[in-house]
């Protein structure tokens, strides 16, 4: 792989720009130039490859759940992330309240609205800086900062986040303050990143866990492990299962554009695309990545299957 074949893959993508459109839900949001790509490549071993905007900075929505899943895992173990949430794909939009209204249920997954509210109540005793700081450190992205209008900007149009966090009190969900965890979430949420940052990332869970330059272990083997795994089932919301057949990469999106993409073993992909589908997913970034993935045959039941037949034992 190389920056003439990421030129060739965003071109593969580019048309797709126009089959979208930027979210608006958030109005901050609307201001993205949705004809913008930009792919950051990061091999485990070998030099960072990187073509069209990957230095635009956009938030990282919904790729926080990534981190918030782990650092709960890492902080409060497995137990305590999963009895506030199923491990099940949702097949509902991002920001559903069907199902979880019923009594018995609880929110299908931590890589959903209604899940990860649901375990950014355990980060509150971590807080703000600390998770920064984190994120800053598993991108390998020291200016990774807070970007305050797209936080206000979601911040005054939360109803629906916020019932979703009502909900999840009424039923125990959340013990207690459900302003205060909406808030984590929200700032969370408004994280600025860039493909590179995505990309940086993704070579720390492609490499279980050790960032491959300073050789430290930054997470735990098992939390990558069912981090990558919810990723695979659940990272793309109701469009998971079809992105899992055309592209099967553990993978998140996030509603500024981004998807982070993991080749497990190998390296993390960035992708920026603020163009949106009816699902909230950067439309050409999908199409860039079934490009990618499918030239260099990376889907992971591709590098499963045996290719050839055994040689005949004589
Ligand atoms: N901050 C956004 C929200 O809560 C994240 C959604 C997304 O990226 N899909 O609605």
């Amino acid at each position: 792989m190389d920056e003439i074949f990421l030129q060739q893959a965003l071109e593969f993508g580019q048309p797709y720009t126009g089959k979208g459109t930027v979210a608006s839900y958030i109005p901050e949001l609307s201001k993205a130039d949705g004809r913008e790509l930009g792919i950051s490549v990061r091999p485990i071993d070998g030099p960072q490859l990187r073509c069209g905007y990957w230095q635009r900075r956009f938030t990282i929505q919904s790729i926080s759940k990534v981190i918030n899943l782990a650092m709960a895992l890492e902080h409060f173990g497995f137990d305590a992330v999963f009895h506030k949430t199923k491990m099940e794909p949702s097949g509902a939009s991002f920001n559903s309240m069907s199902r979880i209204s019923d009594s018995e249920e609880i929110p299908f997954n931590p890589l959903v609205n209604s899940g990860a509210i649901a375990v950014v109540e355990l980060l509150l005793p971590i807080g703000l800086k600390e998770m920064l700081s984190t994120v800053r450190g598993l991108c390998s992205d020291k200016d990774i900062i807070m970007d305050e209008e797209v936080f206000q900007s979601e911040w005054s149009h939360s109803a629906r986040n916020r019932s979703l966090g009502y909900l999840l009190q009424s039923k125990g969900l959340i013990e207690g303050s459900v302003d205060d965890t909406l808030l984590l979430y929200t700032q969370l949420c408004s994280l600025s990143v860039t493909a590179d940052s995505l990309a940086n990332l993704g070579q720390v869970l492609a490499n279980g866990g050790i960032c491959p330059q300073s050789g430290r272990r930054l997470l735990k083997e098992e939390v990558v492990r069912t981090v990558l795994t919810m990723m695979l089932t659940c990272g793309m919301y109701d469009g998971s299962g079809e992105f899992a057949v055309r592209v099967g990469l553990p993978s998140k999106s996030g509603v500024g554009g981004g998807i982070l993409s993991v080749v497990p073993g190998e390296m993390g992909i960035g992708v920026y695309g603020p163009s949106l589908d009816s699902k909230g997913n950067s439309a050409a970034g999908q199409k860039i990545l079934e490009y990618i993935s499918r030239t260099e045959k990376l889907h992971i039941m591709d590098r499963l299957i045996r290719h050839e037949a055994p040689a005949a034992q004589i």
